[in-house]
């Protein structure tokens, strides 16, 4: 299983964490210096949630951006303990 959002396509980036030294000029200093360059990765904030892709539930991988802005479709929830009398119901309350 890839590190990659399957809707909008997000994966890991690489890049530096970069070690400094010294105190900043604003504070006085004679300025920061690199000491050193690690390199590093960005992971993008996935989540395993369910959604509903072509009209059955399954599980994907979907970056939290993409659940903020209303990619996904969740599935319909249902009350627990409730037996419903008939079954063709639920599936009109999905639209
Ligand atoms: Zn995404």
């Amino acid at each position: 299983m890839s590190r990659r959002c399957e809707y909008c396509g997000k994966k890991t980036e690489i890049g530096y964490q970069i070690t400094r030294r010294g105190l900043a000029k604003a504070k006085g200093g004679v300025g920061r210096k690199v000491t050193g360059r690690t390199k590093r990765k960005f992971h993008p904030n996935l989540q395993q949630v369910r959604a509903v892709v072509d009209g059955t539930v399954r599980r994907v991988n979907i970056c939290t951006r993409c659940i903020k802005s209303g990619k996904l479709k969740k599935p319909l929830r249902r009350d627990r303990f409730v037996v419903s009398a008939s079954p063709a119901k639920s599936s009109a309350e999905a639209s």
